[in-house]
């Protein structure tokens, strides 16, 4: 019999599997605490089943962790980890300014949810190496609780309380198993994050923007805009050949007038898109909607031409932005020290690696 990955499972379907092979219903619901609220790293940490039953589960049932490779810290808090999954495949997950949102008592973990990514964005360094495969449902909640168990050790009250699938990958090219990710890390007796407390980010796959706002309208949408114009944006984020502003921006209307929620966009300031003819064009693309815009500079990656603005060129955009009552803010930069643009430390390893 192939063994099943017990962190890809939701509660109900842990319980029907145990049921199945000969255990109690309540066996499954006991796992699911151990795996996803507990985050054990194997069946031994577990001390209410008895060993034969164990013995029992591990026929159907696996636990892998990520095995950490390396872990860099940021001065400003940020963590950055390394994780090389089963196949030997390396994904980067980010806990954002750890030390600092303590204080906030916010937690927020930044996941990857494919290893590469097809989109192929001219600035991105997961772009630009292209794709291997989609991460499956334990490997997306198994980055949760891999960092949650690591903390744990240094804080045993540490939390997660937010998630943002801005790690490396394109979430809506893999929306099955994201959204179940999503319903596991919300559940009551796992780690009981938020719907609401969860973000999806994508370049704009328009067909599945209409989808999330049917499917959960309550977890949070960003648009990784990057330019108000075809021409510019066709060069940046491939992707807008098929899906053009015009059809993306009918969607977030569409999404936001269906969940009544606020879409944000992001928006990676650099050389080619910080200009007056840009600012005047997202303008008129977010007239009349809930958004927020966030302002990145960009972090140049090697192997992309992107450049970063000047300081002052950066500010006169968002003053443009102000002036047209757009909500915009400048995203602090997260960890610039240690590589946190996505993909940028896996790359470097590559490098290292070569
Ligand atoms: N694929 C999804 C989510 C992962 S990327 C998406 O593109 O939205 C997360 C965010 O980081 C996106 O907004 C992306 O455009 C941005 N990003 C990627 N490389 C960057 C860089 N070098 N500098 C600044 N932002 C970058
Ligand atoms: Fe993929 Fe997002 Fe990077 Fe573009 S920015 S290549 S969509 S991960």
């Amino acid at each position: 019999m192939e063994k099943i990955d017990c962190r890809s499972l939701l509660e109900a379907e842990l319980s029907e599997l145990c049921f199945n092979n000969g255990l109690s219903k309540f066996r499954g619901k006991q796992i699911f605490q151990w795996v996803q609220q507990k985050a054990i790293a194997n069946w031994e940490e577990i001390s209410n089943i008895s060993h034969a039953d164990k013995e029992r589960i591990s026929k159907f049932l696996y636990l892998r962790s990520g095995k950490l490779i390396r872990e860099q810290k940021s001065k400003d808090g940020t963590r950055k980890y390394l994780f090389e999954l089963g196949d030997g495949e390396r994904i980067e997950t980010v806990l954002m300014d750890y030390e600092k949102d303590n204080i906030r008592d916010r937690q927020t973990i930044c996941i990857s949810t494919q290893v590469g990514c097809p989109v192929g964005c001219a600035f991105c360094a997961t772009g630009l190496e292209g794709f291997k495969r989609n991460l499956t449902v334990g490997e997306i909640t198994g980055q949760v609780l891999d960092v949650l168990r690591m903390l744990k050790q240094e804080d045993s009250a540490f939390r997660i309380t937010n998630v943002v699938f801005m790690g490396m990958g394109e979430p809506f090219l893999n929306y099955e198993a994201v959204l179940k990710a999503i319903s596991i890390l919300n559940s009551k007796n796992g780690q009981k994050i938020g719907m609401r407390r969860m973000t999806i980010s994508t370049s704009g796959v328009v067909p599945k923007i209409i989808q999330l706002a049917k499917d959960n309208p309550q977890v949070g949408l960003a648009i990784s805009l990057h330019s108000s114009q075809d021409e510019l944006r066709d060069k940046l984020i491939p992707i807008n050949r098929k899906y053009p502003l015009a059809d993306l921006m009918t969607a977030c209307h569409t999404y936001s007038q269906l969940t009544k929620r606020r879409v944000t966009f992001e928006y990676a300031l650099h050389d080619e898109n910080t200009n007056k003819t840009e600012a005047q064009g997202l303008v008129r693309l977010l007239q009349g909607m809930a958004a927020h815009v966030n302002l990145i500079p960009v972090n140049p990656v090697s192997g992309s031409k992107v450049r970063r603005p000047t300081k002052e060129k950066m500010l006169r955009f968002k003053k443009m932005l102000e002036e047209a009552k757009i909500a915009v803010s400048f995203r602090e930069e997260k960890g610039i020290d240690i590589d946190a643009a996505c993909g940028q430390l896996r790359q470097r390893l590559e490098c290292e690696k070569a």
